[in-house]
């Protein structure tokens, strides 16, 4: 028998494809669904694989940075432009806040962003819990599964080793 549990989260996110001719290599966001399945080999004193609120923790911790953000990809011709003090200036939230943008030495694409956040949560949860996968709808209709090749594979960083 196999249990596991899936906690869901949001955010609206902008990125912009390079290396793409499609809509997607416009600047654009969209409204990113997240689904973190995780496993554990037993049921706990409790009777839970995980208390939701940890998974909660551990997603929000990862994905919340990236709510109301630009991600971009290194190899995006607007990051040289970004690089300009003037323009990072622009950037700021009207109320003064920093940016929130990230770059990353991968292209945005909902694979990336997913291989990349699941070994992030994963490293915030407890052994003996695993991720079971990691589910990213980039639209309604559209989306990618991630599934980790071992359970409690923590030392493996694919997003950032495979990463373009
Ligand atoms: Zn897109």
């Amino acid at each position: 028998m196999i249990i596991t549990a899936t906690k869901i989260m949001r955010t609206e996110t902008a990125h912009r494809l390079t290396n793409y001719s499609g809509r997607c290599s416009h600047l654009h966001g969209h409204s990113y669904r997240w689904e973190v399945t995780a496993g554990a080999p037993e049921l706990d004193e409790r009777g839970m694989i995980i208390d939701f609120g940890d998974l909660k923790k551990a997603m929000h911790k990862v994905l919340d940075p990236w709510d109301h953000a630009l991600i971009l990809h290194n190899k995006d011709p607007m990051v040289i432009d970004l690089e300009n003090q003037r323009a990072l200036d622009l950037l700021n939230a009207t109320n003064g806040e920093a940016a929130r943008l990230f770059v990353y030495n991968f292209n945005p694409t909902a694979e990336n962003l997913a291989r990349y956040s699941l070994n992030l949560i994963k490293n915030e949860l407890p052994l003996p819990i695993f991720l079971v996968k990691m589910r990213v709808f980039e639209t309604e209709s559209c989306y990618v599964d991630v599934l980790p090749r071992g359970r409690n594979d923590r030392a493996s960083q694919v997003g950032d080793k495979d990463a373009q």
